[in-house]
């Protein structure tokens, strides 16, 4: 049975047929998307804690590696990563009686791990804030006015009744995960809500000065010396209220890039009054393709716009997407488009 729920909240429905799967003790796995960010990492070992102590052996597969600065969390060491031990992550999805998908709403948000979920018969609940779910998922709890997956895990658990279980593991995962998905609690989707379930995650163990520490002041010199290059890349176009970074391959190989580097550089197009469109592009050799970051303020869509021109997708104010292009034919096809949406942009 399909259940699909667009709601505030869990509906009674939905929490009835979790309680149900969740009677008997299960194998579960949990998978979140590829390139997994705070939200991704953070939503997927505070569910694994949880479930964990509701007595099912629950496994996190990560599709690829995710950064550093994510690798404090209690539970990271216990994370299988596709790309680098398939034939394990392989026997351990092919045994689960239920899988999990966390933060993504297309199983092709997965990458190499699509195919393998696509043959499997277990059911599958997926728990996501991204617009435009697809329907695989065998229930659903799915809201796109919520700040983070993490958010929805808290909620998730609470509909349970189980909120005396959320110790300091999960507490310190899921803060992490709202803590980055709000951008330190500034995005517009973060509600007062948000605020009364971080306040009782730092009652029940979160250390939020130490998550912040650990998540935004761990600097090395390249990356901030990357950073300053990024800044220097940056093209301002006034008259569409757009800012765009571009870095190349080179660019990152002479400031020894390390995966999650480049997180947040986008933002800074608008933190520049009368900007209110971001965008950053950066060259991947290795994948052939120029992985983008779109961001904006108010009602321009960069959901609507990264899924039309650029393979994407994400949210409203927050997308992702990429380009086959060179950098320098991208970042042109790029400009080429604003034109088409000067009326938009302007507003
Ligand atoms: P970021 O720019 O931080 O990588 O991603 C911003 C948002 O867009 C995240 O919610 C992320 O899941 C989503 N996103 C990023 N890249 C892609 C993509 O290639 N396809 C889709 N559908 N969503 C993406
Ligand atoms: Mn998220």
């Amino acid at each position: 049975m399909l259940l699909n729920c667009i709601f505030e909240r869990m509906n009674s429905q939905e929490v009835q047929s979790i309680q149900q799967l969740l009677s008997k003790p299960q194998k579960v796995v949990i998978i979140p998307h590829k390139n997994p960010d705070g939200d991704a990492i953070g939503s997927s070992l505070g569910l694994c804690h949880y479930l964990r102590q509701k007595g099912h052996d629950t496994t996190v597969i990560v599709p690829n590696d995710f950064p550093k600065f994510l690798k404090w969390m209690p539970g990271t060491e216990g994370i299988l990563n596709y790309e680098w031990e398939q034939g394990n992550a392989q026997t351990v999805i092919q045994d689960a009686s239920v899988v999990f998908t966390l933060d993504f709403n297309d199983l092709s948000r997965t990458g190499h791990m699509e195919p393998a979920l696509r043959k499997l018969s277990a059911p599958m609940v997926m728990i996501d804030h991204h617009q435009a779910p697809h329907d695989y998922a065998t229930i659903m709890y799915s809201d796109v006015s919520m700040s983070s997956t993490s958010e929805m895990v808290y909620n998730f658990i609470e509909a349970l009744g189980d909120q005396e279980l959320i110790n300091p593991e999960i507490a310190n995962c899921l803060y992490a995960g709202i803590l980055t998905d709000t951008g330190s609690f500034k995005f517009a989707t973060t509600t007062s809500r948000t605020h009364r379930v971080v306040a009782n995650l730092i009652d029940k163990g979160a250390k939020n000065a130490d998550i912040h520490n650990k998540i935004f002041d761990t600097n090395t010199p390249e990356r901030l010396r990357l950073l300053g290059c990024a800044l220097n890349n940056m093209v301002i176009i006034p008259e569409y209220h757009t800012a765009y970074i571009t870095l190349s391959q080179e660019e990152l190989d002479a400031h020894n890039f390390r995966k999650g580097d480049t997180e947040g550089f986008v933002n800074y197009g608008l933190t520049l009054e009368h900007i209110f469109f971001a965008a950053i592009f950066i060259e991947n050799r290795d994948e052939g393709i120029i992985k983008i970051s779109f961001r904006s303020e108010g009602d321009f869509s960069v959901n609507t716009f990264a899924r039309d021109h650029f393979q994407g997708g994400g949210h409203k104010n927050a997308a992702g997407g990429r380009s086959e292009r060179t950098l320098e034919d991208t970042a042109l096809h790029f400009k080429k488009l604003l034109e088409s949406y000067k009326s938009e942009l302007a507003k």
